[in-house]
């Protein structure tokens, strides 16, 4: 399973690109299902069971070219059976938000069954489907993105490395708790993955999030931020990487 998250700076690069060669990278983990969400004020998400190569097919390529901001997942089910609704992303309601995670969130009944009273249909049978419906109802409430996106992640138990793209490109999110999640820094752009090969193609310039770290990725800067929300002085490293 993993996750990888692009956000292309003014030298940025065909985003669909850097997401499916970043799977493909990322495949050794294992994974039953594949999907990509691109942000470029709307929010495209394409998934499917399978492998690589039937996302790949599934995707309209002629409606692509130009978006430079956008997340994508391999998933290795453990809530819900391999399928193309339960595939990440997955997305709120109104489609204002769309996530994808690896882990598990182990409180997810509880609150996927507040969300039920509170009227919210459920499309997968994933513990996942919680998050971007718990950040749009904290956006409903008046919550900035980032606002919104911490607290969903804080009512969350368990184990994951999340992403998520809002409608309106601006940024990706990301945070990790006991489940890998790397960041890259290159002149094309800010990278997540949930392991180097993801992106070493572009950038040997790493961050190693930590447990609790929060990261927010946008065309002009990448900043990571701790629980409160406070600014943590990061370093860079630079890996040899020998693929
Ligand atoms: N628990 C999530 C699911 O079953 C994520 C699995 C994963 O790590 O890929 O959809």
């Amino acid at each position: 399973c993993g996750i990888i998250g692009y956000v292309g700076t003014e030298r940025g690069d065909d985003a669909l690109e850097v997401l499916l060669g970043g799977l493909s990278q990322l495949e050794y983990r294992g994974y039953d299902s594949a999907g990509v969400a691109l942000a470029d004020g709307g929010i495209d998400v394409h998934k499917r069971e399978g492998e690589l190569s039937a996302l790949k097919s599934a995707l309209p390529m002629d409606r692509f070219g130009g978006e430079t901001l956008g997340i994508g997942h391999t998933r290795w089910s453990t809530h819900g059976p391999p399928s193309d609704v339960n595939s990440h992303p997955h997305t709120d309601t109104d489609g204002q938000v769309a996530v994808v995670h690896n882990g598990i969130i182990e409180n997810y009944q509880q609150l996927r069954d507040d969300l039920t009273d509170a009227g919210i249909e459920f499309q997968s049978d994933t513990d996942t489907e919680v998050v971007p419906h718990l950040i749009a109802q904290y956006r409903d409430e008046g919550l900035d993105h980032e606002a919104a996106f911490r607290a969903a992640i804080d009512r969350l138990e368990g184990s994951y490395a999340i992403a998520a793209v809002f409608d309106g490109r601006e940024a990706v999110y990301a945070v990790r708790n006991e489940s890998p999640l790397v960041l890259g820094v290159a002149d094309n752009g800010y990278y997540l993955g949930s392991d180097v090969p993801a992106f070493i193609e572009y950038t040997d310039q790493v961050i190693y999030l930590e447990d609790g770290q929060f990261a927010r990725l946008t065309p002009t800067e990448l900043v990571v931020t701790d629980e409160n929300g406070d600014k943590i002085d990061t370093s860079i490293k630079t890996i040899n990487w020998d693929p």
